[in-house]
């Protein structure tokens, strides 16, 4: 890898091609656009968020990647396996151009020792959800749904706003990282705790969050000024947060919501045990990893036994999807799970209908593409205030990262009628090249987790995985430009499957049909799994909008 150290990888812009179709340029641009400096974590080692999430299994099948999807037809279909791109075969233009197979192992080997082990060996990459699928955006992708999740928490707990309170959370990472700009655009204050000193400086620089404090005090004492005045602030602290919460305790302070996004999935990488720094922990990592995730482990359970704590002394508490508490729960501490997961406290109804993190990148590299398409979506759903909120705050105080990008949650009907809007825009010559429309995999009806997005389910399915094997095969019939198929993104290895979708909207006929067929079919999963589960909610949506059940009851 040491000879790959300098290479600096950013996505061609503009609207000339260097591939023989738009489907394959944006596949192209996406990948570089994962790696580009500006969005992914660490891309001199491919990178892109969320512990070890990659875009490609190393650099040999980077350019083994960009060199297929430039000599790739438009009647032919590029396979990835983990990473690797192992075959091309004839299928036909409205095929996907790519499917990639990231990260899945035989359910009884389904663990992280069996995934590092092939690692080493060179035969795996950890895909997490949109790294190995190729539309990750940055941290403006979380930025939505981690506004959401406070929003909702704020009109459940605190009467709509997060006003005059504190939210405590650790990990400011590639995802973690939302979380003090999502707090601070719901009016509240924030403190999160990072052992990473770069990591604070980044967010800083990226205005996701304002200012950074070196102690404890420091960031005690002027988070309860800005409480007590009720201006929104955001402030990363420097620490660790094994160590950190037990001396809040101490001090008896205790945060009015509390949650946690450190990588505590992968404890061998994720995840830095007390008393170590980022440096110190490198060297044990490599020098003995059993040691390293003992330790890990064993800090994961006090940092739980202190949100357990602060919770029964009146934080509102939560998991972020990071796994924390099965980690915890598998260290010894017993009452884990005594706290909920975001999904099922805040998410659920959403995915009920239909609605979930719908994205869009503009090709051309213009922003003023992404201002355009802003307006459009505005116009389209004057009704919806939330969006028309978001859509506002996310131009005021987001920086793109990479090529433009948009994020907004829509659902079932109203993604495919933006889609045929942006594929129009396109043709009319309104927007200056194609968009790129996708989502993360943490949607309605494309993830089976049963510690996160499938916790809890009504009908206790939370892990049957039949739902997102099937929704990369409808996308695959439905014609989307690319589909994914991820194992153990979020929460680890053992713990969700997961399917993503891409689909472009280059202007032509053939495009808007095939947005039209993707962009219903693959919300549509999110609808039909909840209504299959016994929300009333999903089921009345279904009936409203015409989706066939044949088992529907009612
Ligand atoms: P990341 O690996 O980029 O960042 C993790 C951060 O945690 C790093 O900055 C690291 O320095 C810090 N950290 C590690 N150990 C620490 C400790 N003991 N004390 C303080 N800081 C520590 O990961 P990410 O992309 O930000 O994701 C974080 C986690 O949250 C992942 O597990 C991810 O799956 C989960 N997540 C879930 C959702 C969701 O919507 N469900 C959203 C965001 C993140």
């Amino acid at each position: 890898m040491g000879t790959h150290e300098a290479r600096v990888i950013r996505a061609p812009r503009g609207s000339q091609l260097h591939t023989k179709g738009w489907v394959q340029e944006a596949a192209l641009r996406m990948l570089m656009n994962n790696l580009d400096p500006e969005v992914a974590e660490h891309p001199e080692q491919l990178v892109v968020y969320g512990g070890i999430g990659k875009a490609a299994r190393n650099w040999e099948s980077f350019d083994a990647i960009v060199h297929s999807l430039q000599t790739l037809e438009d009647n032919e279909t590029l396979l990835i396996q983990s990473g690797k791109p192992v075959a091309i075969f004839r299928t036909h233009p409205d095929a996907p151009r790519v499917l990639i197979a990231n990260s899945n192992l035989v359910p009884a080997w389904a663990n992280w020792e069996t995934f590092h082990e092939l690692d080493r060996k060179g035969l795996m990459m950890y895909g997490q959800m949109t790294a190995g699928s190729w539309i990750y955006i940055g941290t403006q992708g979380i930025v939505q749904g981690t506004y959401e999740t406070f929003a909702e928490c704020a009109r459940q707990h605190f009467g709509g706003t997060l006003k005059g309170t504190i939210t405590l959370s650790a990990g400011l990472g590639g995802m973690g990282g939302a979380q003090p700009l999502a707090v601070t655009m719901n009016d509240g204050v924030f403190i999160g705790i990072d052992v990473d000193r770069t990591r604070i400086e980044k967010r800083i620089q990226s205005r996701y969050c304002d200012i950074l404090a070196e102690t404890l005090e420091e960031a005690l004492s002027i988070a309860e000024a800005a409480k007590s005045e009720g201006r929104p602030l955001s402030i990363g602290l420097l620490g660790n947060a094994a160590e950190l919460l037990p001396r809040m305790l101490d001090l008896g302070f205790i945060p009015d919501v509390l949650t946690d996004q450190t990588s505590a999935h992968d404890p061998l990488n994720g995840y830095i045990p007390e008393g170590l720094t980022v440096e110190t922990g490198r060297q044990l990592r490599a020098a003995n990893p059993q040691e390293y995730v003992a330790l890990a482990k064993k800090s994961i359970a006090r940092h739980v036994q202190s949100m357990l704590a602060l919770q029964s002394k009146g934080a509102v508490t939560f998991d972020y999807g990071n796994n924390i508490r099965q980690v915890a729960y598998d260290a010894g501490v017993r009452q884990a799970f005594s706290f909920p997961g975001f999904v099922p406290a805040y998410i659920r109804p959403q995915f009920c209908e239909g609605k979930g993190p719908f994205r869009w990148v503009a090709l051309s590299g213009d922003p003023e593409d992404i201002y355009k398409t802003d307006a459009a979506v505005m116009r389209e759903f004057p009704e919806n205030e939330g969006l028309q909120r978001w859509i506002r705050l996310a131009q005021e105080k987001v920086s793109f990262q990479g090529l433009p990008a948009r994020i907004c949650w829509l659902g079932y009907g109203e993604r495919a009628r933006f889609g045929r809007i942006i594929n129009g825009m396109v043709a009319s010559g309104e927007l200056s090249a194609p968009v790129v429309i996708g989502r993360d995999h943490l949607d309605a009806g494309s993830v089976a987790s049963p510690n996160r997005e499938t916790e809890a389910m009504q009908d206790g399915s939370d892990a049957v995985s039949d739902w997102p094997l099937l929704n990369a095969m409808v996308n695959t019939a439905a014609g989307a430009s690319w589909v994914s198929l991820h194992h153990g993104g979020g929460v680890g290895m053992g713990y969700s499957q997961h399917a993503g979708m891409v689909v472009v909207a280059d202007g032509s006929k053939e495009a808007e049909a095939r947005l039209e067929r993707v962009l219903t079919s693959d919300p549509g999963m999110g609808v039909v799994r909840h209504a299959d589960a016994g929300y009333a909610l999903a089921a009345e949506t279904a009936r409203s909008k015409g989706i066939r059940m044949p088992m529907l009851g009612g």
